[in-house]
């Protein structure tokens, strides 16, 4: 069987790695030139998410990605600030956590390198279609159609090949415009490292404003210790930033500046919104090319309305689906897991005889109930900061996060 997968991306290259390992004919086409050209930012993968990767990849390219992660049980609990950097509280204990923090592009050399030369890189995908005998296609502007048995589109949020079979785009803006940068932690002044420590946190102030800061130290807290096979691109502790505005005509002049611009755009941004200096150190000092601006979209949590179209020889997994905001770090294991879901159904058109059709009809009430349970969990965080950009919600956060912050100080 040829499967054609349309996006090298987290999802489709996991896929393409799978087919390859299980002996199927395919080809991964991405319009990177380079894979290392891909967001800065990091992706936690949960347990579900680490399982399925075994499923896809050899043990060896999942022990390099372990000794190449932060483990999130090395790391203190997470906290949660006020936008005057006061502690309100602190997350769960993640002692007996097995999620790891991966660089993402650490994570894609590695699934690339497991996908070898069935990845094509500098192809852009230009449309899907059937030969007239039903044979699905991928077509490019510059070259000859491609025919495969099964064409799947891990083509991301803004999917061609999703959008082809929904007849229309499959997710929608959030309303929430994110920004993302890395900042090491020695450029920070002693006290703001203190503050931050050695963990993740989140700061929310009134207006939608909201500020989190992962902590990355994929050589101190190594999820496994090998050191020789370590292959990390972050390699001192970092902090890895997300700062989130409601989306606005004002925010979105934002999304056309890039570098230093955009970081001081941003600063006014938190400033205007009363957030103290010192809360901020961690934008001022990230390298300006890491800042970057994307828009929040968003498929529906109702798992009914996740791929819209009949079971056929063209479907789509991931982000293409089930568009997910960074909020609750699902979307990329989802995209995992989906990739895993299809390569276990394909093994079975080969073993019992059942149709390809078939096949991709249980693969998709799968992902929509995948993309569903992600999806509700993001959606909750991208809820809650929109609700401080209330009248209500703003009055609410004024007059408990002082009281929050008291109570925090008593505690610890
Ligand atoms: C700041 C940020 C932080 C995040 N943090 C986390 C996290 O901690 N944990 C987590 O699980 N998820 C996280 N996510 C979400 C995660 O990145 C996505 O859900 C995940 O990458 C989706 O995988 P995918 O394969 O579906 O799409 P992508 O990884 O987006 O890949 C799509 C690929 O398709 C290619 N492509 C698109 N169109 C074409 C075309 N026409 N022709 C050829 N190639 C094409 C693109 O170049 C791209 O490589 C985060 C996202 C952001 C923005």
């Amino acid at each position: 069987m040829r499967v054609v997968v349309v996006g090298g991306g987290i999802g489709g290259l996991a896929l393409g790695a799978g087919l390859r390992r299980q002996g199927f004919e395919v080809a991964v086409f991405d319009r990177d030139a380079d894979v290392a050209a891909t967001g800065g930012y990091h992706i936690t993968l949960d347990e579900q998410a680490q399982a399925a990767l075994r499923e896809l990849v050899a043990p060896d390219i999942v022990r390099r990605l372990l000794v190449s992660a932060s483990a999130l049980r090395l790391r203190d609990r997470d906290a949660l600030w006020d936008r005057r950097g006061r502690l309100l509280g602190r997350g769960p204990d993640l002692t007996g956590d097995v999620s790891i923090d991966a660089d993402r592009i650490t994570l894609r050399l590695l699934l690339a390198e497991a996908v070898g030369d069935d990845l094509h890189l500098g192809r852009t995908v230009s449309g899907v279609g059937h030969d007239d005998d039903g044979t699905p296609h991928v077509l490019f502007a510059d070259a000859a159609p491609v025919p495969a048995d099964l064409v799947v589109g891990a083509d991301g949020v803004h999917s061609l090949v999703a959008r082809h079979l929904a007849g229309g785009p499959t997710n929608r803006p959030a309303g929430i415009i994110g920004f993302s940068g890395r900042t090491l932690r020695r450029d920070l002044n002693p006290g703001e490292q203190r503050r931050l420590g050695l963990r993740s946190g989140t700061a929310m102030g009134p207006r939608g404003a909201a500020l989190y800061v992962g902590f990355l130290d994929a050589v101190g807290n190594a999820a496994l210790d090998a050191p020789r096979l370590r292959m990390s691109v972050t390699t001192g502790p970092t902090y890895i930033w997300g700062a989130m505005f409601p989306e606005s005509a004002a925010t979105d002049s934002l999304r056309d500046l890039d570098g230093g611009q955009l970081q001081d755009a941003l600063l006014r941004g938190f400033r205007d919104r009363g957030w103290a200096g010192h809360t901020l150190e961690v934008i001022a000092r990230a390298d300006p090319c890491s800042v970057a601006a994307f828009r929040f979209n968003a498929a529906s949590t109702r798992a009914a309305e996740l791929a819209p179209w009949p079971a056929g020889r063209i479907t789509a997994l991931g982000d293409a689906v089930h568009a997910t905001p960074p909020t609750a770090g699902k979307g990329a294991g989802a995209a995992i897991r989906d990739a895993a879901a299809l390569l276990q159904v394909l093994g079975d058109v080969a073993a019992s005889g059942s149709t390809l059709v078939e096949a991709v009809n249980r693969f998709e009430a799968g992902t929509r109930l995948r993309g569903s349970e992600v999806l509700i969990l993001a959606m909750r965080m991208v809820r809650l900061i929109l609700a401080t950009d209330t009248t209500f919600g703003a009055a609410a956060t004024a007059v408990t996060t002082p009281i929050l912050a008291a109570a925090a100080r008593l505690r610890h």
